[in-house]
């Protein structure tokens, strides 16, 4: 029988049981009520070098809170790294903003500051930053161009918890951080997210919105036209759990890329992440690309990865590649060139914070293989 190896797999234990036991003892299981909302958001926040964390549902939703704190709305333009998950897209769509993508640099895949300048208009009101597969975005030239303008600068950080751009936490470095504790991300509560801020009023405007926009006085009064994107206490005490052992998941992710790195360092056919001298790289995923010879090969290699039990997949589609979006007429499929070809061919492999040195050893020499038998 082949041995099965999944991209990732979340780390559960002990702890993460009976914090969640405990919560459910208590009868505190609802976004409204229960101790480990407050203590999640505040360790979290902290973590990240802020004052104010908001809990949510998601990832996607923890965007959207954002853009709608910060005013972002009908007809503003915001510019947004292209690769990326969709779910960095989507909520700008929601506000009825204009998403305008930005091209990467070849090498982290971020987007490139230096293309930031000539895609703001007298409607340009923010940029969403990804700090992609948990390398941060170079961000004192985006800070830059933000202030010249006058911009908000949003962080998407769904991919990287505890990365460091110059010595700082991104989720920390522009107005406001986004997290998503998906199951498959460095920590997790199942489903969930947090905005990170150290904007009182933008906290207190997410917050407030967060929950219905329920009035001060009168509860059902409502300030505004909410959203119900609460956490639930039940997953915040997972958080709690899961944030005590995030330094210990961050030590995995760098032996596990080390060791892919040693393994890979004589093979022509795959370009490897790299790490700038500004950052600490989480790695989120360990995300290849394919060149030389092995360029245009990646259905097939992932095939025969798939064979030997070794799960891949593939790198994210950019925005402007994605037929919902052009057939909109909000971009064209040659709009951003170097993210079409690592769409083409990159792609990530098993990458769990779980895996034994046995498996990895297993898919580092699966991987070479493959790569050799082409
Ligand atoms: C996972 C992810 C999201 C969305 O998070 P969800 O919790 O799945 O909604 C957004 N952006 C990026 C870059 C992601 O990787």
């Amino acid at each position: 029988m082949t041995r099965q190896v999944s991209v990732s797999q979340p780390v559960l234990g002990a702890q993460e049981a009976a914090c969640v036991n405990d919560a459910l003892a208590k009868g505190a299981i609802s976004g409204f009520f229960g101790e480990y909302l407050p203590m999640f958001e505040h360790e979290f926040a902290q973590y990240c070098e802020c004052e104010f964390g908001v809990a949510t549902t998601s990832g996607t939703t923890a965007i959207h809170l954002a853009l709608a704190a910060l005013g972002i709305g009908e007809g503003d333009e915001v510019l947004v790294s292209t690769l990326t998950n969709m779910a960095t897209f989507f909520p700008v769509i929601y506000q009825g903003a204009i998403p305008v993508p930005i091209d990467i640099e070849p090498d982290t895949l971020n987007l490139d500051p230096g293309l930031l300048e000539a895609r703001i208009t007298k409607r340009t009101k923010a940029i969403i930053v990804v700090h992609l597969f948990g390398h941060p975005v170079d961000m004192d030239p985006v800070m830059a161009v933000a202030r010249k303008h006058g911009l908000l600068v949003i962080e998407d950080a769904a991919e990287a918890h505890g990365a460091t751009y110059k010595g700082r936490k991104v989720g920390g470095i522009g107005d406001v951080g986004c997290f998503s504790f998906y199951a498959n991300k460095l920590i997790t509560t199942g489903e969930g997210g947090m905005i990170t801020t150290n904007n009182r009023a933008c906290a207190d405007k997410a917050r407030n919105l967060r929950g219905l926009a329920f009035g001060d006085k009168m509860k059902f009064m409502h300030q505004a036209i909410g959203y119900n994107y609460r956490m639930t206490n039940l997953q915040a005490a997972l958080g709690h759990a899961q944030f005590g052992r995030i330094e210990e998941f961050i030590a995995a992710k760098k032996r596990l890329a080390d060791y892919y790195g040693r393994r890979f360092s004589e093979l022509d056919t795959l370009r490897l992440p790299v790490v700038k001298s500004y950052a600490r790289h989480v790695y989120w995923m360990y995300h290849v690309v394919l060149q030389g010879k092995a360029a245009d090969r990646r259905v097939d290699v992932m095939d025969r990865l798939q064979q030997r039990g070794i799960e891949t997949r593939e790198g994210f589609i950019p925005f402007n590649m994605q037929r919902i979006f052009i057939d909109r007429g909000l971009t064209r499929e040659d709009e951003c060139p170097l993210a079409n070809e690592v769409a083409l061919r990159g792609f990530y492999i098993p990458s769990g914070t779980g895996l034994t040195g046995d498996e990895l050893e297993y898919v580092a020499d699966g991987v070479i293989s493959v790569l050799q038998s082409l």
